[in-house]
């Protein structure tokens, strides 16, 4: 398919299902050569990291354990300001590897929040491995270890991602139609 319609708007395809099953192998490549033996725990960022994670996982070649987090954003009682709070995390991270799973970096705000919350819980060490990497956007002080792709600063869907929820089914990218 070249062409998806998501509510008002327009998508063209922009990365086959190749390339990006390319791009995850070498991040699994990579990820396999630096962290044999330390049995980490992948810790995938919901929603739109969960194609990324289950497709990486199959190539991953060692001990190793995946949960999955969110953040959840509510208003807090004393004030409109909205809080978000990291959800999911059950395991006990004190002392092991963790490979943050996410699907995109844009400005890095999602990727640097998650990382605040992890560090006082006192993993041995964080990677961040990031399917896309938008680089033209990026401000965060955190820079990721595994990136799949760069793309261009366009909006896309698809592989997990979506607009207003949809379009996470389909197995390419598309890129929104100006
Ligand atoms: P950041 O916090 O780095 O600006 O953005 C991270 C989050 O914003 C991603 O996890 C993703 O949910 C969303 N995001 C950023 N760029 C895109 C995009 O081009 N398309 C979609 N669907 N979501 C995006
Ligand atoms: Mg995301």
């Amino acid at each position: 398919m070249d062409r998806i319609r998501l509510f008002d708007k327009e998508f063209a395809l922009s990365i086959n299902p190749a390339r990006i099953q390319n791009a995850v192998s070498k991040i699994a490549e990579e990820i396999n050569r630096d962290l044999t033996g330390e049995n980490p725990i992948f810790l995938s960022i919901l929603n739109g990291s969960f194609m990324f994670t289950s497709d990486l996982l199959k190539k991953i070649r060692m001990d190793c354990q995946v949960s999955f987090i969110k953040f959840s954003s509510y208003e807090a009682i004393s004030s409109t300001r909205r809080v978000k709070k990291l959800i999911g995390l059950d395991e006990d991270i004190k002392g092991r590897s963790l490979v943050l799973l996410e699907d995109i970096i844009d400005t890095g705000n999602t990727i640097v929040s998650v990382v605040n919350e992890l560090k006082p819980m006192k993993p041995k060490q964080i990677k961040i491995a990031t399917l896309f990497l938008k680089p033209g956007t990026y401000n965060g002080d955190i820079n990721p270890d595994y990136v799949g792709l760069e793309i261009p600063n366009d909006f896309i869907v698809g592989y997990g991602l979506d607009y207003n929820q949809l379009g996470r089914n389909y197995e390419g990218v598309y890129k929104i139609i100006q």
